[in-house]
């Protein structure tokens, strides 16, 4: 499962776990993807603060783990060079990417998406209010290439990252949104709370 992860919150963790069991899965592996600054107005976290907080939230979980492959790796850093990494020290594992629909409804815009789909199964986890834009897949990739995207339908969570970091800056709760752990590391690291002087 790949994502900012800034932070990570209980929907990326719920969703996880779900699809883990449905599949299933042996193993979730999250990986924290390397981002310019968020355009939202909140401020973002550290690569560094990021993993370590994802570390945190899968530490009791003994079927998920933490990889930073993403964050090791120099200049731009693309899903489908993760994959054919992943896939050349897994010995034969078969690999899924999971993700949220909204992503799933840019992945055309990713770099070499035809060559991402054809080399794992993508499944998509249903997120409230954003459907799978299936005409739009259609247009953008062939019926072969479609076959490698399973939809899953998770519990609905109306949780997001950008909404955390918003509250944070305005003084509020972010308890039950996040794992305890996450929610005392970012106070601790007082992550999150001005604005982003830049934007
Ligand atoms: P932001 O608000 O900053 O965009 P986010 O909450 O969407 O953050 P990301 O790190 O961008 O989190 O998401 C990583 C992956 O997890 C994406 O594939 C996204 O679709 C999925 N995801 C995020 N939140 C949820 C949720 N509440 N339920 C299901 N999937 C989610
Ligand atoms: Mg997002």
């Amino acid at each position: 499962m790949g994502g900012t992860f800034d932070p990570i919150h209980m929907g990326h963790l719920i969703t996880a776990e779900m699809v883990r069991c449905a599949v299933p899965l042996d193993e979730v592996l999250f990986i924290p993807s390397a981002r310019p600054p968020h355009k939202d107005g909140t401020r973002a976290a550290s690569p560094e603060d990021r993993l370590a907080m994802t570390k945190r939230a899968v530490q009791e979980n003994p079927h998920f783990s933490v990889s930073d492959i993403e964050l090791k790796r120099d200049g731009l850093s693309y899903t489908v060079d993760t994959i054919a990494e992943l896939q050349s020290r897994s010995h034969g594992a078969t690999l899924f990417f999971i993700t949220g629909a909204d992503a799933m409804n840019d992945l055309y815009l990713w770099h070499e998406p035809k060559r991402l789909l054809r080399s794992c199964q993508f499944i998509v986890a249903t997120r409230q209010g954003v459907p799978l834009d299936e005409l739009l897949l259609a247009e953008k990739f062939t019926a072969e290439e479609r076959s490698h995207i399973q939809v899953l339908p998770t519990p609905h969570l109306e949780i997001a990252s950008s909404t955390i970091r918003a509250r944070i800056r305005e003084g509020l709760s972010i308890r039950y949104l996040v794992p305890r752990t996450v929610e005392e590391y970012i106070e601790k690291r007082g992550l999150y709370r001005e604005h982003d002087k830049e934007l």
